[in-house]
């Protein structure tokens, strides 16, 4: 047993051994909520990676202990479990504020659930943020936009959102998050910073989430056919997870306080894009067309000259690069969920 303990110290010692050492006057105490879930367990990596300490809050129901149990042991990090909906009394100098679902057939399961979490949840992490005078990031989104009139989407742009649409869960429960930052700015004096989030994707994203990049790489995968909704002409433009968690960190410590656009404006139909996918694994499987989705948005786009002239940020990662990690990924949790099936 002594041998197995020594063995698994020296492991997370070689783990760690990568972390940056930062003075104490440099290092701040960073709140992650949401921080289990695939955006929020990257984040966490990165600011750990940097010499801070991070405090992951989530209530694990679309997030999982994987994602970040690689931390579980680390002096620099803590993880509660703790639902934002509920006040949370901690110290902190940082809030990034993520908690919530991201994708449609997640936030569409229990919509009253997604708009308790946007509203309130983002509430008490304003009234933490005003209680400790922490800045406090919030994850938006480009689904503030709707299904938009104006192409591609500059932050001036003040949308098109049905209100009692299936998705106006969580499309104005971001929009009243975003209200929300800039009342307690002007009001309280809090430091807010606004994330317009476009379509994400990278290791971690939850192979069963429903969203098109996981679908369609699983379908492929497994040689079912891939599944378009409506003509597959809509459009959407997709971001590797390392641009945008670069993105967040440049945003949370620069001077802008408007909402910012941090996508990839590189667009494509989900039928080229469903091409992709089968080029990129190999598949042959066929593409079958489907009913479209009620309000779903026909074109999104990032405009993101704000983000390039007041950040100095731009995404980096081609398509292809990050697909490619992707679906490596998507392949080693598919031989994973196999080997574990008979036990
Ligand atoms: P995700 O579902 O993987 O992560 C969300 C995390 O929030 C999960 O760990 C979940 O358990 C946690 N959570 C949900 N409700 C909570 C609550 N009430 N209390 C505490 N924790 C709670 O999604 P993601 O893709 O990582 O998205 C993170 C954030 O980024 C979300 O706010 C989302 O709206 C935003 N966003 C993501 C994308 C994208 O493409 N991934 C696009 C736009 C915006
Ligand atoms: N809140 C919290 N943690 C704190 C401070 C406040 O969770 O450290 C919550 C608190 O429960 C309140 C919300 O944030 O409901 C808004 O706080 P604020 O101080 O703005 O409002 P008030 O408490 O005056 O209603
Ligand atoms: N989509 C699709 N097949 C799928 C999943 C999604 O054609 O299996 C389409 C969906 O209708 C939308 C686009 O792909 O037009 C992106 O959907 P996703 O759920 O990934 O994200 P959204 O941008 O809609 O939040």
């Amino acid at each position: 047993l002594e041998e197995r303990i020594n063995n698994l110290e020296i492991k997370n010692k070689n783990k760690y051994a990568s972390v940056k050492y930062l003075a104490e006057k440099d290092r701040k105490r960073i709140l992650i909520t949401g921080g289990a879930g695939f955006v929020g367990s990257h984040l966490t990596d990165s600011l750990l990676l940097a010499g801070h300490e991070v405090t992951v809050v989530d209530n694990f129901f679309t997030g999982r202990k994987s994602n970040i149990e690689h931390w579980i042991g680390h002096e620099n990090f803590e993880l509660i479990n703790h639902d934002v909906v509920e006040p949370l009394y901690i110290e902190v100098d940082q809030i990034y504020h993520l908690a919530s679902p991201a994708s449609p057939p997640h936030y569409m399961y229990n919509p009253i659930k997604t708009i308790k979490t946007n509203t309130i949840g983002t509430l008490n992490m304003l009234g933490l943020a005003k209680r400790v005078r922490a800045r406090l990031l919030l994850a938006s989104t480009s689904e503030v936009y709707g299904d938009p009139e104006m192409h591609p989407q500059p932050e001036s742009y003040w949308g098109h959102v049905n209100p009692i649409g299936p998705r106006a869960c969580y499309d104005e429960g971001k929009r009243v998050a975003e209200t929300m930052c800039y009342a307690y700015a002007r009001q309280e004096r809090v430091e807010v910073r606004v994330a317009r989030i476009f379509n994400t994707y990278g290791p971690r994203m939850q192979m069963a989430d429903g969203r098109v990049v996981s679908n369609f790489i699983l379908q492929a995968l497994q040689n079912e056919s891939l599944t378009v909704y409506g003509d597959g002409e809509q459009t959407r433009s997709f971001q590797y997870i390392s641009d945008l968690v670069n993105g967040l960190i440049k945003l949370m410590n620069g001077n802008i306080s408007q909402p910012v656009n941090i996508g990839n404006p590189e667009e494509h139909s989900i039928n080229h894009f469903a091409k992709i996918i089968k080029e990129q694994t190999n598949s042959s499987s066929k593409i079958v067309y489907m009913d479209g989705q009620e309000d779903d948005p026909q074109r999104r786009r990032p405009d993101i000259e704000r983000a390039e002239k007041e950040l100095g940020w731009k995404p980096e990662v081609p398509l292809i690069v990050g697909l490619r990690n992707t679906i490596d990924y998507f392949r080693k949790e598919l031989l994973r969920s196999d080997s574990t099936k008979d036990l």
